[in-house]
């Protein structure tokens, strides 16, 4: 059967090109980049050269770009990096109600430890507003995090006007990047960050690979202690297939961005109207506009979203549920519950994420797939029996 995979915002597959680039570093070239002999300075320099051609991209130097295992690992050294350093001068973290559970559970463990975390509300769209940051600023804040594209929904956040109250205040400002990077261009300094965490994976590079901007004069404690790489703030030996398969990635991304960007917003909003069209009682979750050209989210009453997501695998369809919950519980999705949705609608969503080579031949595979599956859901509900019997 033909696999259409539908679920970009979970991992991407690697690019034949950036595995090439990995490749020799894999066996021919495996000297250590610290080592001072002659075989290994090629290695160095592909580390110099990656991280050169990284931060160039994202509008930055290269001694702001540091490596890390990957997403998680970024939002957890800015985050607790910034607290251990900070914690004399305050205790106060603002973040919003919808990051990544990187960025959550790290709060929460700081808050198990003493500190204070306001967790801002979203709106129905799952926005949070410039104004709302500020509002939540004390003199004890020491970080504001907010995600600059939510994984689940698609919102894309303010962040340009959040960075300018937090540089207005001289506070830290740290944005998860991972969803919007391969969606979005940025640039560090039009966006007022001063921490930016990014992942290999999400845009066709290796996993378990990723990088934290650091602002030139942004203060943290490091989160891996060890050797002296990355100028002593982050130790291990580097990864040196890693990063230069990031790089590579990210080049690929930017190469023809503006004609990829429009194709997968093109097919997204064929999608939504489709969709939205061909199956009643559906809504659009998140922002119509300010959403990642890659995403969309819809919620479908009377269905059971895991379900529907076994229907379509059945049929060779790779989506996801906005309420999978990493746990393996039957917790509602806390971006769900945070823009408003009520339990049973929470879990009547899913999420279909694009990337570069889905085809609109797939798209209408899933228009031509999904509907009849909705409908032979509803079939089988006692709630959608009596909801019609009570229309009539
Ligand atoms: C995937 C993801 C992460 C985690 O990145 P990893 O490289 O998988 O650790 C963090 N934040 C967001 C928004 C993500 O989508």
């Amino acid at each position: 059967m033909e696999r259409i995979y539908f679920d970009h915002a979970a991992t991407t597959p690697m690019k034949e090109e950036v595995l090439d680039a990995m490749m020799p570093y894999f066996t021919e070239n495996y000297g250590n980049p610290s080592s001072v002999y002659n075989i290994a300075q090629v290695n160095r320099k592909a580390v110099d050269d990656s991280r050169a051609s990284i931060a160039e991209i994202l509008g930055a130097r290269p001694n702001e770009i540091f490596f890390t295992s990957g997403g998680t690992e970024a939002d957890n050294w800015a985050i607790r990096g910034i607290a251990a350093r900070k914690g004399r001068k305050g205790n106060h973290i603002i973040t919003t109600k919808v990051e990544h559970h990187a960025v959550l559970h790290t709060c929460e463990y700081l808050e198990r430890h003493g500190y204070e975390v306001t967790y801002l509300d979203v709106d129905e769209y799952g926005l949070v507003t410039a104004e709302q940051v500020e509002a939540a600023i004390k003199d004890t804040t020491i970080l504001i995090s907010v995600m600059y594209a939510n994984n689940e929904i698609g919102t894309i956040m303010p962040i340009k006007e959040i960075g300018e109250v937090a540089k207005k205040h001289d506070i830290p400002f740290h944005t998860d990047a991972v969803q919007a990077i391969g969606q979005e261009r940025i640039n560090v300094d039009e966006l007022n960050v001063d921490l930016l965490s990014l992942s290999g994976h999400k845009i066709n590079g290796p996993k378990g690979m990723g990088i934290l901007y650091i602002r030139r004069g942004t203060r943290l404690c490091p989160l891996i202690h060890g050797g002296a790489q990355e100028r002593g703030r982050r130790g291990g030996t580097e990864n040196v297939p890693g990063i230069v398969g990031l790089a590579k990635a990210l080049e690929l991304t930017y190469a023809d961005f503006d004609n990829k960007n429009r194709k997968i917003r093109e097919m997204r909003d064929y999608l939504i109207d489709g969709i939205l069209k061909e199956v009643p009682y559906a809504r659009l979750n998140g922002h119509r506009e300010k959403r990642l050209a890659n995403n969309l989210n819809i919620s479908f009453e009377f269905v059971e979203g895991e379900s529907l997501l076994l229907l379509l695998d059945m049929e060779g369809i790779a989506a996801s549920s906005g309420s999978a919950c990493t746990s393996g519980s039957l917790d509602a999705s806390h971006v769900m519950l945070a823009i408003g949705l009520p339990h049973e609608k929470a879990h009547g969503s899913i999420r279909i994420t694009l990337g570069e080579t889905n085809t609109m031949e797939e798209a209408d595979k899933l228009l031509e797939k999904l509907p009849a599956i909705v409908q032979r859901m509803r079939d089988m509900s006692p709630l959608y029996e009596d909801f019609i019997n009570n229309k009539k």
